[in-house]
């Protein structure tokens, strides 16, 4: 038992079950033995790897969007630069490579600002991007009014969830008490109210919801409403709210449980981007999709880009390229699991990389 499960264990024999979001606020983000806190679990020889470290084209192919969006949007002299939870910093390093060499006045007059729970990442971050003087923020307010292109990949999927589970006429919501050997799942009623509007639903099945998502998608959604500016959100997940425990910890790249160990795991579950869209719609922002990265990426031009890198690749680094190319596009990896939404101020009309049917009011 390490020392997270013994404070969690002490914690609910006295004051009762932790609901799944408490729980995943703790094992990711505790000041002390939190996921995120102690360190890095990103790439090759972490926990999980995602689509940057995977591929610098992804950043780059981000970057060259924001230059996109940002001539679209009149090339404001003032523009905030920002992301949710920058992982080791590597999209957003290869983004302002690009964009750079794209929009060069938009990198020189930019302010960089990243959301960061991780003091160890915050210190990555801060290193890998020194040239581009980032600064931090834990709130939106504290956010310049300028326009703002915004990038968050596989951040939503790692903020906490609720499970409620139909019983009977009502619910029950999923928490984690103590057991004999381990700490386990239980079911108590929900302490806070479950919101109206959920589909239909069968004895014993999981809804999952998160407060913490729709916040930030309607932080995110008000301020490209009132001062400009597009954000995208990537993250594996569905495109219709719909019933299922997708709730899942990842260690040394495979599954692990989702109670042994805590802290010493990354806990996520998918996204529903229908919760996101509507609350982002709600606030004032335009909607469009979530698409598939695999569409996303050969709209941006993935493929331009990769035939350019493999120009001047030695054999073993065109290989890595190719293969890399297609662990994000290739529908049975991340191309299809993988989804893009894009929230933006109402009069940038289409984004780039969307056509105008995608709009999410119009959408499937
Ligand atoms: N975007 C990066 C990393 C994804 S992992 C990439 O694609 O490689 C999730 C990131 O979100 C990490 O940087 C993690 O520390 C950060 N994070 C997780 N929960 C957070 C929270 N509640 N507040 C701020 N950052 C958080």
């Amino acid at each position: 038992m390490n020392r997270m499960e013994e404070r969690l264990r002490a914690a609910i024999a006295k004051d009762g079950p932790i609901t799944l979001d408490q729980y995943m606020a703790v094992a990711l983000t505790d000041q002390e033995d939190g996921y995120y806190t102690r360190g890095d679990g990103i790439g090759a020889t972490g926990d999980f790897i995602t689509a940057p470290e995977i591929s610098q084209m992804f950043g780059e192919l981000i970057g060259l969007w924001m230059a996109d969006m940002w001539q679209r949007m009149g090339a404001p002299k003032e523009t905030v630069i920002a992301e949710l939870g920058p992982g080791r910093g590597t999209l957003m390093a290869d983004a302002l490579r690009a964009m750079r060499r794209a929009a060069p006045d938009l990198v020189q007059n930019a302010s960089l600002r990243l959301v960061e729970a991780s003091p160890v990442l915050r210190r990555m971050q801060t290193e890998r991007l020194a040239e581009f003087s980032p600064g931090f923020v834990d709130d939106f307010d504290e956010l310049p009014d300028q326009p703002m292109l915004l990038v968050a990949n596989e951040f939503l999927d790692a903020l906490p969830i609720r499970q409620l589970v139909k019983r009977g006429k009502g619910w029950a919501e999923r928490a984690v008490g103590v057991g004999a050997e381990h700490l386990e799942f239980v079911e108590i009623d929900p302490p806070m109210p479950v919101p109206g509007g959920l589909p239909p639903m069968a004895e014993g099945e999981i809804m999952e919801i998160s407060p913490s998502r729709l916040f930030v998608a309607g932080e995110v959604a008000e301020h490209v409403t009132a001062h400009g500016g597009a954000a995208l959100f990537i993250d594996y997940g569905h495109g219709l709210t719909a019933p299922g425990d997708t709730l899942q910890a990842m260690k040394g790249h495979g599954f692990h449980s989702l109670l042994e160990t805590p802290g010493e795991a990354d806990i996520t579950s998918h996204v529903d981007f229908a919760a996101a869209a509507d609350m982002a719609e709600d606030l004032g922002a335009t909607v469009h999709g979530p698409i598939g990265q695999r569409q996303f990426l050969l709209r941006l031009g993935i493929e331009a880009r990769l035939a350019q890198l493999l120009k001047g690749a030695t054999p073993d680094a065109a290989e890595g390229l190719t293969a890399g190319f297609r662990r994000l596009t290739d529908p049975q990896h991340m191309g299809h699991l993988f989804k893009v939404m894009c929230l933006s101020h109402p009069e940038i009309g289409t984004p780039t990389g969307y056509v105008a049917e995608e709009a999410y009011s119009t959408g499937p």
